[in-house]
């Protein structure tokens, strides 16, 4: 059995104006593009919530999946294909978002999160205000924390990265 299976998008010619003008400021500004999987759910919705918490940070700007994966002419989604990271923050273990941007990114474009992984509650409920709004933003605020600490991470020269002068144990 195949790992993969195909799915057929109707091609538009269409552009969302304002979304072209986005797209361009994007690729100008080499921002980073954050996603999340979408999902319905309260664990979509904390993804969802965490991937715009994400996007206000300095280089970081949100990406539009609908443009990126069913309009590839559109400015939006040349602006993600040409990224050199993309940021992907799935509700869960499931990885519906990283199963379908793994097939159309590049491996090394893609740096993928699970949220529910960080949080690990919920699990036994569906929709989204079954959880109460300020602890849904507090679990999405959870969520962007450790996503943007590991990215941080990710940044840090290994020390075989360091300059030939660094000190390992200076400060
Ligand atoms: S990753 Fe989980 S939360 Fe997101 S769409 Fe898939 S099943 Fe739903």
């Amino acid at each position: 059995m195949s790992d993969v299976f195909n799915t057929t998008i109707t091609k538009t010619k269409l552009v969302c104006p304002i979304g072209e003008i986005a797209g361009k400021d994007n690729i100008q500004k080499g921002t980073t593009p954050v996603f999340s999987c979408e999902g319905a759910c309260i664990r979509g919705e904390i993804a969802r919530v965490a991937a715009n918490m994400i996007a206000k940070e300095d280089g970081y700007s949100r990406g539009c999946h609908g443009e990126a994966i069913s309009a590839p002419h559109t400015e939006p989604a040349k602006w993600v294909k040409g990224s050199d990271k993309v940021v992907l923050i799935d509700g869960c273990f499931m990885n519906c978002h990283g199963r379908i941007f793994e097939n159309i990114l590049d491996k090394e474009q893609l740096l993928r999160f699970d949220a529910l992984s960080i949080y690990k509650k919920y699990s036994d409920l569906m929709e989204i205000d079954s959880v109460p709004e300020e602890e849904r933003k507090a679990t999405a605020r959870q969520v962007a924390d450790a996503v943007l600490a590991q990215l941080k991470q990710a940044e840090q020269p290994t020390q075989t990265e360091q300059p030939a002068e660094s000190c390992s144990t200076c400060s």
